[in-house]
């Protein structure tokens, strides 16, 4: 058995298929893009900006940011600083949600918000070492006709290999998921992926309507999903991959008390295919790059396991087969030359 430092997991070429774009926003310039657009921050000092210790508070400063975001080219500036910083986390492949149900209600156009992600995914494309593609999220307290609105307008984007899949996000509670089944269904006409948080703070049934009523191959978070013996069943036998975020359970969410009691590790042994991802980033302070060795050391992961999270990442992504297979075969000279520079015995 091979353990590696923290440094070693730290570097290791990753996928991230549950991150919010707005959540990925840097301190510094939601403060600029308040500046500009004459929105009160509650700190001067942008450091103080994104502390929270719950759901409400975490809320809060997520309205303050999409307050903050108004032209097209301000969607542009944090799309390419994301994937900025998720290179520098080590990602390689990223598929991003963004949110307009709540900046639409500030009037800023859907259509504008796209036009500015669009720019700044072209220009990441061709500067960084990551490629990323968008998934929209509709806001579920908005109700079904706001989801199918959404579904309308990420069907109208002819570029599939930009905008991939819709989703849905925000709270659970009080929310009949089933309502969203005709969104889902303008989506697959359309051919977008579909994905949905589910189970998240609300009952693993929300997984099961997402996957038989919404018709989703992916599900997010799904932290109930082991509730429900004969559905875990079914998402091992279909390997539907479940988008996990231990971290973010545990400081956003507040489900669970440290990651050492999340039920990642019970996923992965009930052999879910369970991937791991930040959620949101920019607000949390703690990338990827975090996530990784402190997944590592609350269930005593090896480094064959940790690449194993990492290949499993390849699998759950909508990429295309063939940049699947080459990522698959990047990963693995990049694991092998992180372990010859630590010293460690190259893999079997
Ligand atoms: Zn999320």
């Amino acid at each position: 058995m091979v353990f590696a430092t923290d440094g070693h997991l730290r570097r290791l070429p990753k996928v991230e298929l549950h991150c919010h774009l707005e959540g990925s926003t840097r301190a510094t310039t939601i403060r600029d893009l308040a500046l500009k657009n004459g929105v009160e921050l509650p700190v001067d000092d942008p450091e103080e900006l994104y502390q929270f210790t719950n759901l409400n508070q975490f809320l809060d400063i997520y309205t303050i940011i999409c307050r903050s975001l108004v032209s097209a080219d301000d969607y542009r500036r944090i799309t390419y600083e994301a994937l900025e910083d998720a290179a520098a986390a080590g990602v390689r492949y990223r598929e991003m949600f963004f949110s307009p149900g709540f900046t639409i209600q500030f009037g800023v156009p859907v259509s504008r918000i796209w036009e500015g992600i669009r720019a700044g995914l072209l220009e990441a494309r061709q500067d960084l070492s990551i490629q990323a593609r968008m998934i929209l999220d509709f806001d579920k307290p908005s109700g079904p006709a706001h989801a199918v609105e959404m579904a309308e307008f990420a069907g109208s984007e002819p570029d599939r290999d930009l905008l991939i899949g819709m989703g849905a996000d925000s709270v659970e509670r009080g929310i009949d998921h089933a309502a969203f089944a005709p969104a889902y269904e303008v989506a697959g006409r359309y051919g977008l992926r579909r994905t949905m948080h589910a189970g998240e703070d609300g009952p693993a049934d929300n997984i099961r309507i997402a996957i038989d009523d919404c018709g989703c191959e992916r599900i997010d978070h799904g932290f109930r999903l082991l509730d429900d013996r004969d559905l875990t069943a079914r998402v091992v036998e279909r390997r539907i991959p479940v988008t996990v975020c231990p971290t973010s359970n545990v400081v956003i969410a507040n489900v669970v008390p440290d990651v050492a009691n999340h039920p990642f590790g019970a996923m992965r042994a009930a052999g879910v295919l369970a991937g791991l991802n930040s959620d949101d980033p920019g607000m949390m302070r703690f990338d990827l790059a975090d996530e990784y060795p402190t997944v590592a050391e609350a269930f005593g992961y090896t480094l064959e396991q940790m690449e194993q999270i990492s290949l499993d990442g390849i699998e759950s992504s909508w990429a295309p087969d063939d940049e699947k297979q080459a990522m698959r075969a990047s990963f693995a000279v990049e694991f092998d030359a992180l372990r010859t520079e630590y010293g460690l015995p190259l893999r079997a």
